[in-house]
């Protein structure tokens, strides 16, 4: 049965076509610059990548075009063959506990969190409603980034601010990338031959988040509120004392915004090494020598140990640290210099299986904590999701 994972943005728009169960990818591809008149739409045909670009005002059209190419390129032989969609959205809220089918009031209750997501959530909405247009019979299912956090305890979640503003505005952690914390959590899980497991996913990509997951359930994340919140990021500063806005929008005359702005697109990797926001950069300003680049890994190295630190405690122990996402999967001296940040916990890095890629244990056999490097893919979850709301 194919099943297609959509991931829309407020300008992009990236598909998997997946057959499921098997979990086989048929195709992947890419609109970019949609409200552009030199949009490009991209799709791996054989394994090769055809290259379109063109006018593309939205995202009705982009979704036609890809649905015709799938036609045009002999993927599919007609439309009925997909059986299910399934959406990334972003925000949640308190409101998606688990997955939701799509129907007019899902639509509806997803916009009434675009206030919690301003940047994301809207865009998700649009990709839903042109395949819903385009492909009017097929179950959608929507799959949030915020569900598998909704296990936490109050403890976990709230902010210790005015009860009020939880109350009033669903002022609270929410956490993000839960479908891929998930995934390698399970994963993980499977690994270790232990339901009970306790896990920590490093999900480190250009955004990134570490959780705690117990039992197979989130008992904590680093993204808050926003995805601003936890460890540094390419270009975001993770946790700072609010009161540096106050300070630099004097300082510098900017208003809040503004200062924001700062700490999401002009911090972490790149604000500290004044070089980069690509880890690759980064570690090769370290190896050189580069002061400040050397620094900007030592911030990120502490910081993520602290969060390790910090759940094994609040978890009363830990089987496993697992790295995934763009740096997790491809970046072997952060991982080495995590793992070793945090060997007071019984963890020994072992140097050959680090430096290769693809799933691994990457710690000697007497470590009392495994480390592994488990490849995310946020689209098999979401493909599994549709078939279990789909009910097919
Ligand atoms: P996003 O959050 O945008 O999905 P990714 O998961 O793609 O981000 O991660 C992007 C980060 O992964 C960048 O810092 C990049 O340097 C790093 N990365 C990707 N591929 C490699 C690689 N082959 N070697 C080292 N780092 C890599």
């Amino acid at each position: 049965m194919k099943i297609m994972a959509v991931n829309a943005g407020s300008s992009s728009l990236k598909f998997q076509l997946l057959e499921m169960p098997e979990e086989k990818v048929i195709t992947s591809g890419l609109v970019e610059r949609i409200g552009y008149d030199n949009a490009v739409f991209t799709i791996k045909v054989n394994g090769e990548k055809v290259t379109v670009t063109q006018e593309i005002l939205d995202h009705k059209v982009a979704v036609h075009l890809v649905v015709e190419g799938l036609i045009k390129h002999h993927i599919i032989s007609s439309l009925d063959e997909i059986k299910g969609v399934g959406h990334r959205v972003v925000q949640g809220g308190e409101i998606f506990k688990t997955s939701a089918v799509i129907t007019d009031k899902v639509v509806e209750q997803i916009r009434s969190l675009n206030d919690l997501a301003p940047l994301h959530n809207p865009a998700n909405i649009t990709g839903i409603e042109a395949f819903r247009k385009a492909l009017p019979e097929v179950v959608q299912v929507a799959v949030f980034d915020t569900t598998f956090h909704q296990t936490m305890s109050e403890d976990a979640y709230l902010y210790a601010a005015p009860y009020e503003w939880y109350k009033n505005y669903g002022v609270r952690k929410y956490g993000f990338h839960g479908t891929s914390h998930q995934y390698v959590s399970e994963r993980a899980t499977k690994l270790l031959n232990n339901p009970e497991a306790k896990v920590i996913v490093c999900h480190l990509g250009n955004g990134a988040s570490l959780c705690a997951v117990k039992a197979g359930k989130s008992v904590d994340t680093s993204m808050g509120l926003t995805p601003l919140e936890g460890i540094p990021m390419g270009t975001r500063s993770g946790n700072v004392d609010p009161a540096v806005l106050m300070l630099i929008a004097a300082k510098e005359n900017k208003t809040y915004a503004e200062v924001l702005d700062d700490l999401n697109k002009r911090s972490g990797y790149l604000g500290v090494s004044g070089i980069s926001n690509d880890s690759r950069d980064i570690v090769e300003g370290m190896n050189k020598g580069d002061y400040r680049a050397t620094l900007a890994h030592k911030i990120q190295v502490k910081r993520i140990a602290d969060y390790i630190g910090s759940y094994y405690v609040y978890m009363g122990g830990l089987d496993a640290i697992c790295f995934t996402a763009g740096i997790g999967e491809n970046a072997p001296e952060i991982r080495r210099d995590v793992l070793n940040a945090v060997k007071v916990l019984g963890i020994t890095v072992d140097p050959v299986q680090n430096q290769l890629r693809g799933e691994r244990e990457i710690t000697t056999k007497d470590s009392k904590v495994k480390g592994f490097i488990i490849p995310t893919n946020e689209e098999v979850m979401i493909a599994r999701e549709t078939i279990r709301l789909g009910k097919f």
